[in-house]
């Protein structure tokens, strides 16, 4: 059960609201968020709703037959939309394309990419600078620099960053050069990450778990939502299978369930999810099909030449194509 409180909810009527729970043995969680202030009932058996939704103080009241609460459809059947300013916004019905490559490698490289971006209006640039390697000998990111790098060239260009947090260090001192924080699927069930990510004013991008079910990740989103921030996304990334002909298996029926089950955006990477060049774009157009709010993809100028993921990043022209029919593949969608 989800209880919204009034703003302007008395002292006294949340005294009385909380004794009224405890009278009917349901436990209460309260939750504060950028947005609004509710308390989580965990109710230990059969209980009356008009006993508790005719009081004071109470703006909604909901049942959530769902483990998760705050996150699911059941509560909240708008979607939720993330505003990143100057009229970017991710979830409100318009597809949104991130681009940019796997790794922050140089100021060179963050230049030309954002050139490709402006010319193109992607507005939201993608790029790790702490990056999470299965090999400690591969290139690991270039860590804080280069965020400030990234970030002063982006936010001159009107274009948003999303990046990478690996551990909860980072956090403060990545905060003033992030637009959205990413947790990485090696991390989606980073519990004191997702914890410190619920008491930042920023957004949040969550990758499903490498084996992650989508109520795991529904659980990550969850934390994160409880801890007080309600600015999340999701991201279907692929999931490992005994398939070896692709890097991953890409769940695209993760897709439309998730859009069923809860109210957040999701967002497909063809890039991670196949990590085969060639089959990135029919994917990213299948993830569009199946109901994505956005792309996240990897690109790169020289991608023979990048310090991770090559292999699966976009030449520029390839990717130009692929914005082209991205879009024309969601007029189509939203014409259905
Ligand atoms: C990435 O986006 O570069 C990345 C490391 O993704 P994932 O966490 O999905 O493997
Ligand atoms: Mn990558």
């Amino acid at each position: 059960m989800i209880i919204q409180l009034e703003k302007n909810i008395t002292r006294g009527e949340r005294e009385i609201l909380l004794n009224k729970l405890e009278t009917l043995k349901i436990g209460a969680r309260p939750v504060k968020t950028n947005f609004r202030e509710y308390i989580v009932g965990i109710p230990s058996g059969e209980f009356d709703l008009r006993e508790i939704g005719n009081l004071k103080g109470i703006a909604d009241i909901h049942r959530v037959s769902d483990s998760y609460k705050m996150v699911s459809r059941k509560w909240k059947l708008c979607n939720s939309v993330i505003d990143l300013g100057d009229g970017i916004k991710i979830g409100n019905g318009e597809l949104a394309i991130m681009s940019g490559p796997c790794a922050i490698e140089s100021e060179e490289q963050i230049e030309s990419i954002v050139g490709h971006l402006v010319k193109n209006n992607i507005r939201i640039m993608r790029g790790g600078v702490y990056k999470p390697r299965s090999s400690p000998y591969s290139f690991r990111g270039l860590g804080i620099e280069g965020l400030k790098l990234f970030y002063k060239h982006c936010s001159e260009n009107g274009i948003r960053v999303i990046t990478e947090v690996m551990q909860v260090s980072q956090v403060e001192k990545m905060m003033d050069y992030v637009d959205v924080f990413q947790v990485g699927a090696r991390n989606s069930q980073n519990f004191n990450l997702l914890d410190v990510l619920g008491k930042v004013d920023k957004p949040v991008m969550i990758k499903r778990g490498i084996s992650g079910t989508l109520d795991e990740l529904l659980y990550s989103a969850e934390y994160v939502f409880s801890s007080g921030n309600e600015k999340i996304m999701l991201c279907e990334r692929g999931i490992r299978t005994f398939e070896r002909a692709t890097r991953n298996t890409l769940d695209l029926s993760a897709i439309p369930i998730l859009k069923d089950k809860t109210h957040l955006p999701v967002i497909v990477d063809p890039s991670h999810g196949v990590g085969i060049r060639k089959y990135v774009p029919p994917m990213a157009l299948a993830g569009v099909m199946s109901g994505a709010d956005g792309v996240i993809m990897e690109i790169h100028e020289t991608p023979e030449k990048a310090f991770s993921d090559g292999q699966q990043s976009l030449y520029y022209p390839q990717a130009e194509k692929l914005y082209r029919q991205l879009r024309e593949t969601k007029k189509l969608v939203d014409s259905f």
